[in-house]
């Protein structure tokens, strides 16, 4: 789950991480009694998308008078912000986030991530923060420094140093580091983050380490345990579908093809998504229905990939080990009963149940096209759709 910066802000600044003093807002009003309460004389107006770029696609402005913030804000609320993150359909702005301006000497980079391959959590650092950093990492990859810290001792000193040699940092700014580190750490791992980026993170005129930007997004099985998290969730940034399928327990991604898939596993769905594309089309979705999937599950599901206007065909494509065929076929049929069928639909099963599931299917009536393995169930649903 995905929060916003001014939220990524609040929780970091529990745990002493320096961030500048400002409020979110969420009508141009709100945005200049913000400016009044800070005071000035520099402000920044910041659209707040979950997504970043925002500078470069003019969701960031630094303001000199209210009235440059009134105006900012005027044209931010309401835009659609197009970022490199964001894909050409951009993201709607709905709320900002006023802020002091700092005073910047030099941008770095920071971030910290659960790494698998370690079981650790990895601590990336740059001298080139900023704007700029995927461009940095993909050129200049020998500028980006990592290294990971063991979750059964927590940061050392020692990481703190390495984080000061990694930033190039002198004088306050590395005495700052040795609490900065341990801040960002200690709230990474409380909240169950998966990702804590700060970018930039800069030195300011004073010399002293500050948090301009912060993207943090937590670990989606562990926000059972962390109500204060749940309650900064955004659905209104968040894909409608993705929605109704967390409520369902499905997990289901959208995508941008005109296949819509309904698998069981995540392997068996990966590898549909691939034989599709295989076949000349695209998925429209990954979508594993789990093992123990009922029937008002697949239901869900299936009035979930229904709803997608972008499909234009679908695969279900199950091979019953847990899961049983004849579930999926009840769910399948009973979907189609009470939502309608105006795509093809190809369905092949395999595995606990197969020849229940198929006369389920045969006897519904539907117009259901049947495929004997997983090559034959991508060619014909992509030769339905394709012609
Ligand atoms: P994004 O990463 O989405 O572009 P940032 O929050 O990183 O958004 O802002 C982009 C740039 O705007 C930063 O790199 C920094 O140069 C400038 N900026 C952001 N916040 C402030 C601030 N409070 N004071 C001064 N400059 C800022
Ligand atoms: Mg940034």
């Amino acid at each position: 789950m995905n929060i916003h910066e001014h939220q990524a802000k609040a929780v970091l600044a529990e745990y002493g991480v320096p961030v500048p003093r400002g409020y979110p807002a969420f009508s141009v009003d709100e945005a200049v009694a913000a400016a009044e309460k800070l005071g000035g004389p520099v402000w920044v107006v910041k659209a707040q998308i979950h997504a970043g770029g925002r500078g470069k696609g003019g969701g960031v402005k630094v303001c000199k008078s209210i009235d440059e913030v009134r105006a900012e804000a005027t044209r931010m609320l309401g835009m659609t912000l197009v970022t490199h993150q964001t894909g050409p359909k951009g993201k709607l702005v709905q709320r900002l986030y006023i802020e002091e301006g700092a005073s910047i000497a030099k941008e770095l980079y920071l971030s910290l991530l659960v790494d698998r391959e370690t079981s650790r959590v990895a601590v990336v650092a740059s001298t080139e923060g900023g704007m700029d950093i995927e461009e940095v990492a993909h050129s200049t990859p020998e500028k980006i420094h990592t290294f990971s810290i063991d979750p059964a001792t927590g940061p050392w000193p020692h990481h703190a140093l390495a984080l000061s040699k990694a930033l190039n940092l002198t004088g306050e700014a590395a005495k700052q580091a040795r609490t900065l580190l341990p801040a960002l750490y200690n709230a990474f791992v409380d909240k169950d983050m998966a990702l804590l980026e700060v970018n930039p993170l800069i030195i300011t005129g004073d010399g002293a380490l500050k948090l301009l930007d912060a993207k943090v997004s937590f670990d989606d099985n562990a926000l059972y345990r962390h109500k204060d998290v749940q309650a900064l969730r955004d659905e209104s940034e968040e894909d409608a579908k993705e929605i109704e399928a967390s409520k369902h327990e499905l997990s289901y991604i959208a995508l941008d093809g005109e296949i819509g898939c309904m698998v069981n596993g995540a392997g068996l769905a990966m590898a549909t998504m691939d034989i599709i594309k295989l076949y000349g089309a695209e998925p429209a979705n990954f979508l594993d229905v789990g093992g123990g999937a009922s029937k008002e599950k697949v239901t869900a599901a299936f009035k979930i990939i229904t709803a997608d206007p972008n499909v234009k065909g679908i695969l279900v494509n199950i091979f019953g080990g847990i899961m049983r065929c004849d579930i999926i076929a009840e769910g399948v049929v009973a979907a189609v009963k009470e939502v309608g069928l105006k795509v093809p639909l190809v369905v092949r099963l395999e595995g606990t149940n197969v020849e229940l599931g198929k006369k389920i299917i045969n006897e519904s009536g539907l117009d259901v096209i049947a495929a004997n393995d997983l090559a034959d169930g991508a060619e014909k649903i992509v030769r339905a759709v394709k012609g």
